[in-house]
């Protein structure tokens, strides 16, 4: 299983968690399938951003509406870490459940190496089992260590 992510956009995530830092960042990745082409971004309402992330109720209307009337979908949730591993914590994984209705693709940007941002995808099913998604993109394939 795999998730195509522009690097433009793979771009974008970085900057957003990089912004965001020390707290986490949030959005959504819009496209069709597994396919993203735009990145929206959301505010991180949780009262420990630092740690946690929920997205702001009043966005997330605002970009299922975006998505409907561009006839696309939520490719992915996304989420920083920002001293932790890209890998989805226990809470993620609780909360996977919650959210499976907007997407069950978690692409997550670790800052745990500042000047490395590693960005790495998952899907997470309805048993909470956690599967790491190949990231294509546009041009080269993305590695972790790039
Ligand atoms: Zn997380």
């Amino acid at each position: 299983m795999s998730i195509k992510i522009p690097r433009r956009l793979l771009a974008d995530l970085i900057a957003h968690a990089l912004q965001d830092d020390p707290n986490e960042s949030c959005g959504l990745l819009l496209g069709n399938g597994h396919e993203a082409d735009e990145m929206h971004r959301m505010s991180n309402v949780n009262a420990k951003p630092i740690s946690r992330y929920t997205m702001q109720p009043g966005e997330l209307v605002e970009a299922q509406e975006k998505a409907k009337n561009s006839n696309r979908e939520f490719v992915a949730i996304y989420h920083s870490h920002t001293f932790t591993q890209g890998y989805p914590s226990k809470t993620d994984i609780s909360n996977a459940v919650a959210v499976a209705s907007i997407s069950t693709r978690h692409v997550i940007i670790s800052l745990v190496e500042k000047t490395r941002p590693v960005v790495r995808a998952f899907a997470i099913n309805a048993k909470s089992e956690v599967t790491e998604l190949v990231i294509e993109t546009d041009g080269e394939p993305y590695q972790a260590s790039d």
